[in-house]
């Protein structure tokens, strides 16, 4: 397999104009929240107004109408600077978003979409449940059918903003077998309880939500394609969401080699800048090596996206590497700081443990090895 792909000067700039964003909008707030532990809702809302929640969407959605490549750089960008963001967009933008435009009605874009790509609307994807993490196609909450409505029952673990969701796709069982159905404004429906958002590494600005459906009552109509085809919707918006979840650690990976780079030349130790020690100039060496390797993992899995092929087995290789990748560089990063890495002072230790998450959600690392193992075959 032979990869090939380019950057044209509208791609850098549009980095540019992300990163100028992130520096003025996003950075001067980060702190403040990190410390109160609340979720960013103001910030969210303008990454939202920027666009980046919907980049490769049409105007007529409210996107910006870019490519995949676009969309990969917008994400490692926001993520350079809060891995947060850019989880957020890249749920947007991929695990909701896709599905909906790809396989959803024309209302359902119109009304949902646009929502959602417009940052209106705050979504989630409500897919893993207590006894169905990796084996997402045994799930156990069903949609029974009633007239012209479906009924919910079920437990969903791992909502990723669940509690602050305006909108939901839930992964259910219906005859048909497994289904998606879209659920508006899940905080006034009956029956739809948030039973806790679950304390996790990432900190408390994180929202990751069980969910309780008892009995809640969602329009047939509000199903995303046909019944039963839900898996293979999730598979093929997870192929987008792993090009997104790579592009988060290339970015959390990205920050944290420059913040060690200028660590390592304005410390000094034994009279001389620490990275003219060769066992600092070395973990500096392998950090650029293996996120440059990320990002062109990365960037050549969206370009084979924007030439319209399937990259499954290119965005599972590239989420696997990158968030490796994140979790080796952060892990590093903070060896090069001593001290102060482990401190909360620097934004390394919060590196760390949002790396560690990468390497679990959009499929554990192990499931996306299954993936690239069942492609060699083919
Ligand atoms: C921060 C975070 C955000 C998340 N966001 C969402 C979200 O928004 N929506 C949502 O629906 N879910 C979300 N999840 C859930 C996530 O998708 C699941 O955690 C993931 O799919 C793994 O499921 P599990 O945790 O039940 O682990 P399990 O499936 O129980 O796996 C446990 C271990 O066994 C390994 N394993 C399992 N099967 C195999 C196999 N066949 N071969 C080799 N190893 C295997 C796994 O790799 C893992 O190491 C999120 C999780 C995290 C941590």
């Amino acid at each position: 397999m032979i990869s090939s792909f380019e950057l044209t000067d509208a791609h850098e700039e549009h980095r540019e104009t992300v990163r100028q964003f992130c520096e003025d909008e996003v950075e001067p707030h980060i702190e403040e929240y990190e410390e109160s532990g609340t979720f960013p809702m103001d910030v969210v809302e303008t990454v939202a107004d920027a666009g980046f929640h919907g980049v490769q969407y049409g105007s007529e959605y409210d996107g910006l109408g870019l490519d995949y490549r676009s969309y990969a750089i917008t994400i490692e960008e926001l993520s350079r600077s809060w891995k947060l963001l850019a989880g957020t967009a890249s749920v947007a933008g991929s695990l909701v978003g896709y599905p909906i435009h790809e396989f959803g009605e024309e209302w359902q874009r119109e009304e949902w979409l646009t929502r959602i790509c417009s940052g209106e609307w705050i979504p989630a994807l409500s897919l893993t449940e207590p006894n169905a993490g990796s084996d997402a196609g045994s799930l156990e909450t069903t949609a029974t059918r009633d007239g012209d409505e479906y009924v919910l029952e079920g437990e969903k673990v791992w909502t990723t903003n669940g509690s602050i969701a305006d909108f939901l796709v839930v992964g259910v069982q219906t005859d048909e077998g497994v289904s998606l159905i879209g659920v508006p404004e899940p905080a006034e429906r009956d029956g739809l309880e948030f039973v806790r958002d679950i304390p996790c590494m990432e900190g408390e600005t994180a929202v990751e939500t069980e969910i309780r459906y008892d009995g809640v009552r969602v329009p047939v109509e509000n199903v995303i394609g046909e019944p039963g085809r839900g898996l293979r919707y999730v598979l093929e918006g997870l192929d987008i969401g792993r090009i997104g979840t790579a592009a988060q650690g290339v970015g959390v990976a990205q920050g944290a080699f420059e913040e060690s780079t200028a660590f390592a030349d304005e410390r000094e130790q034994f009279g001389q800048p620490i990275r003219e020690f060769q066992g600092v100039s070395f973990k500096l060496a392998d950090m650029a090596i293996e996120i440059e390797a990320s990002r062109l993992l990365t960037l050549a899995a969206a370009a084979k996206r924007d030439r319209d092929e399937r990259v499954t087995a290119e965005a599972a290789m590239a989420k696997t590497k990158a968030t490796d990748v994140a979790m080796d560089v952060t892990t590093e990063a903070v060896q090069v700081h001593g001290s102060r890495g482990y401190s909360k002072d620097y934004s390394l230790e919060r590196r760390m443990r949002v790396a560690k998450g990468m390497q679990i959600y959009e499929g554990t690392n192990e499931i996306n090895r299954v993936v690239v193992a069942n492609q060699l075959y083919e």
